[in-house]
């Protein structure tokens, strides 16, 4: 199969919904063999049917159960891709927003240490399986794109602060490794989301008018972004074209962190 991502071996982490749904769609669409990872094994099997209704030529696609806070299960997956001729690609996407996230008093502990378990230790493990992975197999080259949030790199005054501390990390740590892996071939980005219509935010916006409005407010183009927007970026940044893009902040977000006030 002719893509931009032919030939490639590539898992994606919290691929069940949402963004990482909408990836591996254009993955499988690009040519890449893809493993979809999610902590819901039922939300796998539909997601992975979608890819295959929508691009019956998928070369492989395969699914796999995997709590990406849980470095066991991280290292089985990603070594599990050895048998594929080893890993170019990880998508360390996976990532939750608890309801009970709030501001710096009210901000449970048990909700700080779960988000950070999962959305910065998560991705640390993803990159650390991911260099093994890509040394073990002699591979040239890999792309490692992780998943922040404009949340990084704007202040937003709506609370959800064990969220907002665990995408700075996540844009730190991807720096870092961006610049410690270079000479090896390996490139690590940032993928960088606005809010968007995923029921990671729209199902906590609910039918709250005056809380959604108080979002879109900000946006130039007055609406959330689609999620499938970031999955062409992620190609991007998976891709062979991206091969002078590295430790990029990568911001998908409809102009609104260049924003100072928005057209009415
Ligand atoms: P989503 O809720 O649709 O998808 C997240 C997926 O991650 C789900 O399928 C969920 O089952 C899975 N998941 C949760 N915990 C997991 C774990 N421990 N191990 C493995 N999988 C797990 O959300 P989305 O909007 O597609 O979010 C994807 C990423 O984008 C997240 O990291 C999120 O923080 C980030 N993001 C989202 C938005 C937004 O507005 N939706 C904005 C900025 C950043």
């Amino acid at each position: 199969m002719v893509g931009r991502l032919a030939g490639k071996n590539a898992i994606i982490t919290g691929a069940a919904g949402g963004i990482g749904l909408e990836t591996a769609i254009l993955f499988a669409k690009e040519g890449a063999n893809v493993l979809l990872a999610d902590i819901s094994e039922p939300a796998l099997e539909k997601a992975v049917a979608k890819v295959k209704e929508l691009v019956p030529a998928a070369p492989r696609l395969e699914t796999r159960k995997c709590d990406v806070s849980k470095e066991a299960d991280v290292q089985a997956m990603i070594e599990s891709l050895d048998a594929w001729g080893g890993l170019d690609v990880i998508f360390n996407n996976a990532g939750i927003m608890h309801a009970n996230d709030d501001d710096a008093i009210n901000t449970p502990e048990a909700i700080w240490d779960l988000t950070h378990n999962i959305n910065v230790k998560g991705v640390w493990f993803g990159c650390k399986h991911a260099v093994l992975a890509l040394r073990r197999n002699k591979k040239s080259r890999g792309s490692i794109i992780n998943t922040a949030s404009v949340v990084a790199l704007v202040g937003a005054a709506t609370p959800q602060l064990a969220y907002t501390a665990s995408k700075g990390a996540v844009l730190a740590l991807t720096r870092e490794l961006a610049m410690v892996h270079a000479r090896e071939g390996f490139r690590f980005n940032s993928l960088c989301p606005a809010p968007l219509n995923t029921p990671l935010l729209q199902d906590w916006l609910g039918d709250d008018k005056p809380k959604r409005q108080r979002r879109e407010i900000h946006f130039p183009t007055g609406r959330f972004g689609e999620a499938v927007e970031q999955a062409h970026a992620v190609v991007f940044l998976a891709s062979d074209e991206a091969s002078f893009v590295n430790g990029s902040d990568f911001v998908v977000d409809g102009g609104m962190t260049k924003a100072y006030v928005t057209a009415e």
